[in-house]
């Protein structure tokens, strides 16, 4: 019952590194963006104060905890389950399952027996603990100096009069309530109340259209649907309301009839009397909820209890209804954020996630509440009203951990030195990614311009699917490689295997599994088991797929390569996207790339390659080529690009992931089988990009 052999050999040897060794001062030397004479042995080092005051400092004490982890799972994890607050021990296992589905139905449990509750270990925990003081949230709205902040104490308040309101209209224990809000300290609050009083929230996205809001409220059939009236985004206003009036007129015609929208308002936006009304079943919100008592009794629900509902970001299709349980959930987000942050109570925490994924479920709202830390919570738009304004805001409220995604690092980008500079950013310490594999030039660009080379960078490696973080970086325990996603997080056994499903060891590239479980994993897709073996434990027996591609370099590094349905095969050679999508983004003047396969006559598959350059730089024949040079310079010549395609806009994602299948349906001139689009941020660039297909 070992972790993949292999890992922990690495691990082994790469215990005789000198740990904290200081800073490779060559990284400081070469010109921002530019590849490193020999990017593969290029290691970052924290330096050496980072590490000593570390969690984690250095790799033996990781190859300790990693090594108990996967060698006696139930002592490790009871040890740390046994630091939160349980009602009633968890008996007579810590854990139970089965992963291998030709064993039986899949079924994962943790703490089962356990009584807990999620809200009470994130709030009143540390009241109790005498921090009622501390600030659990500073708000941040989407007009600079429009801002507030909730104390551990007043959190608390909030929290019990919603919950004392949800009850007292009917929700009970196992009930669902769809949240559509924008990032309002209102979302945060709406979420702890219903975990404590056992109702199992299903947040959607505050971007989402009425037709795929109606179809999360037609999957889960809420009791209630909270929403606001309307918010900002930049300059325009944006009226939720209405998107839910017509999301509830759908799900009625389809038999689900949900009998009160409560609604916030917020008067940022939009006043309460320009609002649009349905008498007996809308509420408002601040007529209600503050009458009632500010002290709410905890209902205790057992650890394998459901505590939420919520949707992948649909980049490869249809969303999945990913259903997570109370207790493991809450153990493995706390600690993962704990470690992977190298959390101090001292820390200023941002996020800048939406609470409509599950970054902003794990690392906005709950695993930094858990360990009691103030969090920040942002409604705006990080380019409003200019593109220093993620700065601006660091600097305000002294964030010390800055956690983002790959695409708003390189849209910043793109966007300039000058606006990053202005400000000082000296709190921060901690750099984080996550969402797409974060491209080396990017991963140079957060590390140099906005860490100032002080700042380790956690590249964390997860899924919706996986509740919390499964490849990242402890950053005061290991030297790190730009793009690498680094080792496993403890008590994960990744492991890479074949077309055939067999382990493979040492330096190589594959499917992406992971063999045992841990207490975060999802325990079905709502509704649907079978879906769930289906999809994720029958492609792979005995492994929980995670439809990803990955290589493990010769020092055990694990890289993450793009979605395995996104692979191309050039004459014979597997390219990952990601590759290829570095090369090109490593160009001076290439600020975005996505790669797509497409049909070739000789080759099998050539690449294609759609590219978004750097702000005001004009698209030319002598700039393709040396687009493709660079490819070929850095990959190899059969990577090279076949065709490079223009791209003021990529179709993205609301949660900003590029969506390939779109750009691979483009590229072959497939355009009537574009499929769902309904997840897109901004439909119009799919029209853009037909347009500019010939140029
Ligand atoms: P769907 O499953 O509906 O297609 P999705 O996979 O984009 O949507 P999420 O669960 O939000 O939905 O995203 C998880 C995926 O994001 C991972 O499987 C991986 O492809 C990618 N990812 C997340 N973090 C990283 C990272 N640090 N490095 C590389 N890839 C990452
Ligand atoms: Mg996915």
């Amino acid at each position: 019952s070992l972790a993949s052999s292999d890992h922990l050999r690495h691990v082994e040897s790469m215990t005789q590194l000198p740990s904290g060794a200081g800073q490779i001062s060559h990284l400081n030397a070469v010109i921002l963006g530019e590849p490193l004479a020999s990017e593969e042995n290029d290691r970052v080092f924290p330096s050496h104060d980072f590490s000593r005051q570390a969690l984690v400092s250095s790799p033996e004490q990781y190859w300790k905890m990693y090594k108990r982890s996967v060698e006696d799972p139930a002592g490790f994890w009871s040890e740390i389950a046994s630091q939160f607050y349980w009602r009633e021990k968890w008996y007579p296992e810590v854990y139970s399952e089965n992963i291998d589905v030709t064993k039986g139905t899949v079924k994962f449990e943790w703490f089962k027996g356990a009584r807990t509750n999620i809200c009470y270990n994130a709030v009143d925990q540390n009241v109790e603990a005498g921090n009622g003081g501390k600030v659990a949230i500073y708000w941040e709205g989407n007009e600079p100096g429009d801002d507030g902040q909730l104390t551990y104490a007043e959190l608390l308040e909030k929290v019990c009069q919603l919950a004392n309101y949800l009850k007292h209209v009917g929700v009970q224990k196992g009930d669902a309530v769809v949240i559509y809000l924008p990032m309002l300290m209102e979302l945060p609050i709406t979420m702890l109340a219903c975990a404590r009083i056992g109702a199992v929230h299903s947040v959607v996205f505050a971007g989402f259209s009425a037709e795929s809001l109606a179809q999360r409220i037609i999957d889960c059939k809420p009791k209630v649907v909270i929403t606001c009236n309307a918010v900002k985004r930049g300059s325009k206003a944006i009226h939720l309301k209405e998107i839910v009036d017509s999301a509830l007129i759908e799900s009625v015609k389809n038999g689900v009839p949900v009998g009160l929208c409560l609604t916030f308002e917020n008067q940022s936006a939009m006043k309460r009397e320009d609002t649009k009304w349905t008498e007996g079943r809308d509420v408002w919100w601040q007529d209600v909820v503050p009458q009632f008592p500010t002290k709410c009794a905890v209902e205790w629900v057992d650890a394998e209890d459901p505590l939420f509902l919520l949707y992948t970001s649909g980049s490869t299709g249809k969303p999945k209804g990913v259903l997570h349980t109370a207790g493991g959930y809450m153990v493995y987000t706390a600690t993962t954020f704990k470690y992977a942050f190298d959390y101090k109570p001292s820390d200023i925490y941002w996020c800048t996630a939406d609470c409509g994924w599950i970054t902003g479920h794990s690392y906005v709202t709950y695993g930094p509440l858990l360990n009691g830390a103030t969090v920040v919570v942002f409604e705006g738009a990080p380019n409003y009203p200019d593109s220093g304004r993620c700065w601006d805001i660091v600097d305000k409220y002294k964030v010390t951990i800055f956690y983002t995604a790959p695409t708003l690092v390189r849209s910043l980008m793109r966007e300039g030195n000058e606006y990053v500079t202005r400000y000082s950013r000296k709190s921060l310490r901690v750099l984080g990614s996550v969402g797409e594999p974060i491209n080396p030039s990017a991963w140079r660009w957060f590390y140099n311009v906005v860490g100032d080379s002080q700042c380790p960078i956690s590249d964390t490696w997860w899924q919706t699917e996986t509740g919390g973080f499964m490849i990242t970086p402890l950053p005061g325990a290991w030297p790190q490689k730009p793009g690498s996603a680094t080792f496993p997080f403890f008590g994960v056994q990744p492991v890479i295997v074949d077309e055939k499903g067999n382990e493979i060891e040492g330096e190589c590239s594959g499917y992406l599994c992971i063999k045992r479980s841990w207490p975060g994993a999802f325990r079905t897709l709502y509704g649907d088991h079978e879906r769930y073996e289906t999809t994720y434990f029958k492609p792979f027996a005995g492994y929980y797929f995670t439809g990803d591609g990955c290589s493990r370099d010769k020092d055990g590094y694990y890289w993450l390569t793009g979605r395995v349905d996104d692979v191309i095969n050039v004459s014979g050679h597997r390219i990952g996207t990601a590759e290829v999508e570095s090369a090109l983004v490593s160009h001076p003047q290439c600020a975005e790339a996505a790669v797509v396969g497409v049909e070739h006559e000789i080759k099998g598959q050539g690449i294609y390659a759609f590219v978004t350059l750097v702000e005001g730089v004009p698209y030319s024949e002598e700039l393709r080529k040396s687009l493709i040079l660079i490819v070929r310079n850095q990959i190899g010549a059969f990577a090279a690009p076949d065709k490079i395609h223009w791209a003021p806009g990529l179709p993205k994602t609301r949660s900003g992931k590029i969506m390939r299948r779109i750009l691979r349906k483009i590229a072959s001139r497939q355009l009537d089988e574009l499929g769902d689009t309904s997840t897109l941020a901004d439909p119009s660039v799919v029209d853009q990009l037909i347009e500019l297909r010939d140029c």
